[in-house]
């Protein structure tokens, strides 16, 4: 295909990326975006395969096929719970592709320019490289990010699947002095590769320093931080690809990389926000340790009072608004389709139901708003934590399914608490509170609630998916 045509066509894939993640930011719009950047996607790519310097179709053909099988059976078989590693494994195998781009390219460049190339280059330079320093530059920052991205991931994802190690941050001493040093080689590296200096050693060091960068990278942060590691190695991942865009003068690349850098870095941000954490602080594992605060017994010795589903139906019969504040145990229990039928049960009697959404609810962005959608449950109903807050006073019965951290009242009220300031759903103010999960344990954060222990709340222990089916089954006797 003809250059601008193909330059016309990485214009049009980059506009529906754009119009893709637009598309994205709104449930109702969310589908028609993902559709307009899987277009975007095959627009890239049919113009990539006509480029003239594609020589021949085997090898590329024969990866599409794997890598798509192997797309769809992980696509297909992943539950919605292990999605955080799977992203991991993903952006960390984004990561691996640019390292290789860069150092195949870097490999052309380094053999001796012959006949009419040689010719060229040294017009074009004034002497026998082939090679732009800004181009060389590019090419450590790849390579170095791409590494980085690769072994950091890989980590990630070991330890959320809990594959050969553990969640908690592994660590030696020294560890900071040894990760200083690696960047400090890793720069030293690139700098002299720009220079031309002993440029095929020193890019051995380069990519052996950045796969341990990335590995020393992620070891000592906590499982707990993992999906704040995750968003920002996917930022990484893009700045990667983009660097490697540079290098081979795709614009595809180019744009995609930035895109995808920019929206991790949102992420990230968006998510310390949520968590009240500063991203030093995710990064370097400063998080007070769990057992700082009250311990159980403090919190719920004799006070916690639990009810049978036949007593909560009886009190839901007389609400006239009720707010399901869903966390990560109606994940666990897949209980999405059982909140749906409480929900129409509910709706039947007259009754008021929205569901309060807090930004970290389960284990990823938007975890609660996919499993409700799972089940149909409409969009109109899901109201973020900001708008919902104010109406909590006014709400008769708040349910809470299997969420704890995001509802705990020591993130508002106790200052010595390691999740102060963090923003919760202000639960606690309703008339009547019912909390479904299991037993008194800790979420996420691994801290005693007050909210199972205060006057107004009523436990219905249970798995989620029972308890919600119970209740739906004793409203529909009642
Ligand atoms: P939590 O992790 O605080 O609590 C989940 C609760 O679910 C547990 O207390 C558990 O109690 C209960 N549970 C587990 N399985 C079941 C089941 N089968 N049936 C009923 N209940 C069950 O969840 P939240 O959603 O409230 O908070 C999310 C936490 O994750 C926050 O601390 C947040 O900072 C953190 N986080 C979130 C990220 C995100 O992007 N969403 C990213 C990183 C961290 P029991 O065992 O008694 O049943």
């Amino acid at each position: 295909m003809n250059a601008y045509v193909i330059e016309f066509a990485y214009l049009v894939s980059a506009a529906l990326f754009i119009l893709g993640i637009k598309g994205l930011t709104k449930p109702k719009t969310a589908v028609r975006g993902n559709l307009l950047a899987a277009i975007g996607m095959l627009v890239a790519l049919v113009a990539t395969l006509t480029h003239k310097e594609v020589l021949a179709y085997e090898w590329i053909i024969a990866g599409m096929i794997l890598g798509g099988l192997i797309g769809a059976v992980m696509a297909i078989k992943v539950q919605m719970t292990a999605m955080p590693q799977m992203v991991a494994a993903l952006n960390g195998f984004g990561g691996g592709a640019s390292l290789f781009v860069a150092w195949a390219e870097f490999e052309k460049s380094m053999q001796p320019a012959t006949g009419v190339q040689a010719i060229m280059a040294s017009m074009q330079h004034g002497g026998g490289s082939s090679i732009e320093m800004v181009t060389l530059v590019a090419t450590g920052v790849a390579v170095l990010i791409g590494a980085v991205t690769l072994t950091g991931s890989l980590v990630a994802f070991a330890k959320l699947q809990e594959f050969v190690i553990s969640g908690k941050p592994i660590g030696f001493k020294g560890m900071q002095a040894v990760t200083a040093a690696l960047l400090l080689v890793a720069l030293c590296a690139i700098g002299a590769i720009a220079q031309d200096y002993h440029p095929q050693t020193l890019f051995i060091a380069l990519v052996i320093a950045a796969l341990l960068l990335g590995l020393l990278l992620v070891l000592p942060i906590g499982g707990a931080d993992m999906p704040v590691v995750i968003a920002l190695l996917n930022s990484y991942s893009g700045i990667a690809a983009s660097a490697a865009g540079f290098i081979m003068g795709n614009t595809a690349l180019i744009v995609t990389g930035a895109l995808v850098g920019a929206s991790g870095i949102i992420l990230t941000q968006i998510m310390c926000k949520a968590m009240n954490r500063s991203l030093t602080n995710v990064l370097f594992g400063v998080m007070a340790p769990a057992g700082s605060g009250p311990s159980d017994d403090e919190v719920y010795g004799g006070k916690v009072k639990s009810a049978g589903a036949e007593e909560i139906a009886m009190l839901l019969e007389s609400a006239r608004r009720v707010v399901i504040v869903p966390g990560f145990g109606l994940a666990m229990s897949q209980a999405q389709h059982a909140v749906r039928d409480l929900t129409d049960t509910m709706e039947g009697l007259g009754i008021e139901v929205e569901f309060a959404i807090h930004p970290v609810a389960g284990r990823m962005p938007g975890h609660m708003n996919v499993l409700l959608a799972e089940a149909e449950i409409s969009y109109d109903k899901l109201v973020e934590m900001d708008r919902i807050n104010p109406t909590f006073e006014q709400t008769d019965v708040a349910i809470v399914i299997g969420a704890n951290d995001v509802t705990n009242p020591m993130a508002r009220e106790d200052k010595g608490s390691p999740i102060y300031g963090m923003p919760i759903l202000n639960v606690d103010k309703a008339k009547t509170v019912v909390v479904i999960k299991r037993s008194l344990s800790s979420g996420f954060a691994g801290l005693p609630n007050p909210l199972f222990a205060a006057e107004n709340t009523l436990m219905l222990f249970g798995d989620g998916k029972k308890a919600v089916l119970d209740l739906v089954a004793a409203l529909k006797e009642g």
